[in-house]
């Protein structure tokens, strides 16, 4: 019954190679509060914050990389160059007591933005298992 559910949520979501928000916002047609960019990657706050600092971090290029799930050898530079981004975002934000990295995939791990993008949360106590 659950695996039906989630085949019916992932059939009903955007095709997986379509622009989402994302692609809007890396070409500045809608606004976002960037914090970080360099030719590769784009920082920016997060819409609807879970934490005082709740920054998104995404590959300015797609390039199939809907979610993580879709990860190909090709993908190993901007994988880890999103890694590194949320080091130097978190250290920017202030964040020396640690912070939480999140990349949800597919229905089942709540991911609603299919461009990849990798959360940097902090300012706050995280808790553990998380929802
Ligand atoms: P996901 O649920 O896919 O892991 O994360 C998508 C995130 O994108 C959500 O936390 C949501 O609040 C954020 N988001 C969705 N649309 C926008 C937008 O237009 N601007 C910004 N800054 N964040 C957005």
């Amino acid at each position: 019954e659950k695996e039906a559910a989630l085949a019916a949520a992932a059939a009903a979501s955007t095709p997986l190679d379509s622009p989402t928000i994302f692609d809007k916002i890396v070409n500045k047609e809608i606004p976002a509060n960037v914090v970080y960019e360099d030719d590769k990657v784009l920082a920016f706050r997060d819409i609807n914050p879970q934490a005082p600092t709740h920054i998104l971090i995404i590959p300015k290029v797609k390039d199939g990389l809907s979610g993580l799930s879709k990860a190909e050898e090709r993908h190993c530079e901007v994988l880890g160059r999103l890694l590194y981004t949320a080091k130097l975002v978190a250290k920017q934000e202030g964040l020396e007591d640690g912070f939480r990295v999140v990349i949800n995939d597919g229905p089942a791990g709540c991911q609603s933005v299919y461009h990849i993008h990798v959360h940097v949360l902090g300012g706050r106590q995280m808790n553990w298992p998380p929802g």
